[in-house]
């Protein structure tokens, strides 16, 4: 009986697969490996991958991406707030829940999060089967360390939707950890590892201390609005400043020419991981004149130099947090397509005074093939009936829920921190700045004096200081209106 990993990505998702006692990365039915996580609706018809992402010319309003920013999650949660005025497609308040509505020949359709991301499961699910030849139920689906309860069950649900029997829902950093094999090399001591992982919309840093099979997650970070697609868009805006070089016409308000100029920007972007210099050439741009560039690498490193370098202070950050030093990291593994760019190696490497990265598997498939792994072990473990070794130890209910409530706590205090440090402290007085970095301190002191606190109680302290940051920023915007509130409403 097979049994399936899933990495369910924000912009790409891969299932993998145990064949003939190897893993296997499933190809989809265009021959990919990777799925674009899209879903379009158009008339009675619904696509998913990459026939939907390519439908964003003509049919932008029905298609729905980055659905994984949206699950789990309640309609008034400030991040998702800002997130809301990103996308092309409606999203409605029922209830206080997330809900998308599309139109499907003027007939309004209403979707919850969760019966999207099952359509892009269901995908892979029949990706998988064709590949195998059989029917598959049981999957394990992977979801970033940070995720909370709500999200996870969401996740799981989307799963049950699509038909699976979801043996396990699994940290992403775990399952890239498992794929190479780093609970084996590093038996008998403690090793301490940090996943780097740069996708395609977000940017995501664990420190993880393992010990045999035990996967200690100690610390969390990143940036949740940092990744490919803003490599991409930086080069669209280059692009338009070429254009306009070129024949004085400005594109910036042309959608069809945009989405198609992205599109061949991140081809481009690709290729200049592997080469020096690309070409950007699309036919008939706008008003039946071509748009025709090269790029050098050199180029496209200098316009994301400061994204580049975000990176860095994140894996920083996420190192203090974990109160932790860089010459204590046994091993440096990098996921995340983004993590092809050489610049980016280079620049992790140079921080960690020269270390050797770990990127021996594919980085955008290394989560799907740990979960493949793992379903596969637990199959294995139910089959034979022998204690469940890696589950009873890593995943202790309780205490993983704890964990869970604490680090979303914690990544709820350093996304404030780092939303006001952003505002800068021009716009603040300094009793405000004192204010709000004071009080994260305190929570983040709490927290830290509280390791064993219950989930009830964690949750009241986040709502008490969601309630309070909310406050700070009604007060600031009454004197300055110009306060962005991409992130708190
Ligand atoms: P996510 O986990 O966010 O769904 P992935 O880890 O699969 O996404 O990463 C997708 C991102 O990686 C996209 O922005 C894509 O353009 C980028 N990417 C893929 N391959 C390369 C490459 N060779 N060079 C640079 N970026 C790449
Ligand atoms: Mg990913």
């Amino acid at each position: 009986m097979s049994v399936i990993g899933i990495d369910l990505g924000t912009t790409l998702s891969c299932v993998a697969v145990l064949k003939n006692e190897r893993i296997e990365i499933v190809p989809n039915n265009e021959g990919d490996r990777l799925t674009p996580s899209y879903v379009s609706f158009s008339g009675d018809e619904v696509l998913t991958g990459k026939a939907a992402k390519y439908d964003m010319d003509f049919n932008h309003r029905n298609i729905i991406y980055q659905i994984k920013r949206l699950i789990g999650k309640k309609y008034n949660d400030p991040i998702l707030q800002g997130d809301l005025k990103l996308w092309g497609f409606e999203v409605i308040n029922k209830n206080n829940c997330p809900i998308i509505q599309v139109d499907c020949n003027h007939d309004l359709k209403l979707f919850h999060p969760e019966q999207i991301s099952s359509t892009i499961l269901l995908e892979l699910k029949h990706d998988a089967e064709t590949y195998m030849g059989s029917t598959i139920t049981d999957a394990v689906i992977t979801v970033p360390a940070y995720f909370n309860s709500a999200q996870r069950k969401s996740t799981k649900e989307a799963g049950k939707i699509a038909g699976l029997n979801v043996l396990q829902i699994l940290n992403e950093p775990t399952a890239a950890a498992i794929a190479y094999k780093l609970h084996h090399t590093h038996k008998h001591k403690a090793c301490n590892v940090l996943i780097f992982d740069l996708g395609g919309g977000t940017f995501d840093v664990s420190v993880i201390t393992i010990r045999g099979e035990v996967f200690d997650i100690k610390a969390t970070g990143g940036d949740a609005h940092l990744g490919g697609e803003d490599f991409d868009n930086r080069m669209v805006q280059y692009c338009i400043q070429e254009f306009y070089r070129q024949t004085e016409v400005d594109l910036s308000k042309n959608k069809r020419a945009l989405s198609r100029l992205k599109m061949k920007c991140e081809d481009a972007k690709k290729k200049l991981s592997v080469s020096v210099i690309a070409k950007i050439n699309v036919d008939s741009i706008h008003s039946g004149i071509d748009f025709k560039a090269t790029i050098s690498r050199a180029k496209f490193e200098d316009i994301n130099n400061d994204y580049f370098a975000k990176t860095l202070h994140g894996v920083q950050n996420t190192l203090n947090q974990a109160k932790m030093t860089k010459d204590k990291i046994d091993e440096i593994v990098l996921i995340g397509g983004s993590t092809r760019i050489p610049k980016i190696q280079e620049m992790l490497k140079r921080f960690f005074n020269g270390k050797q990265l770990n990127n021996s598997i594919n980085p955008d498939e290394a989560v799907a093939y740990g979960a493949a792994v793992y379903a596969t072990d637990l199959i294995k473990q139910k089959f034979s009936e022998r204690k469940h070794l890696m589950e009873s130890k890593i995943f202790d209910e309780r205490l993983e829920q704890q964990r869970e409530a604490r680090q979303t706590f914690e990544y709820y205090i350093s996304d404030i921190k780092q939303y006001f440090t952003c505002v800068g402290t021009h716009k603040l007085s300094s009793y405000e700045t004192q204010l709000i970095f004071g009080r994260c301190d305190n929570e983040s002191n709490w927290i830290e004096e509280h390791k064993m606190s219950n989930i009830g109680e964690l949750e009241k302290r986040q709502l008490h200081l969601e309630e309070f940051v909310r406050h700070v920023i009604y007060i600031i915007r009454k004197k300055d209106k110009t306060l962005s509130t991409r992130w708190f409403n």
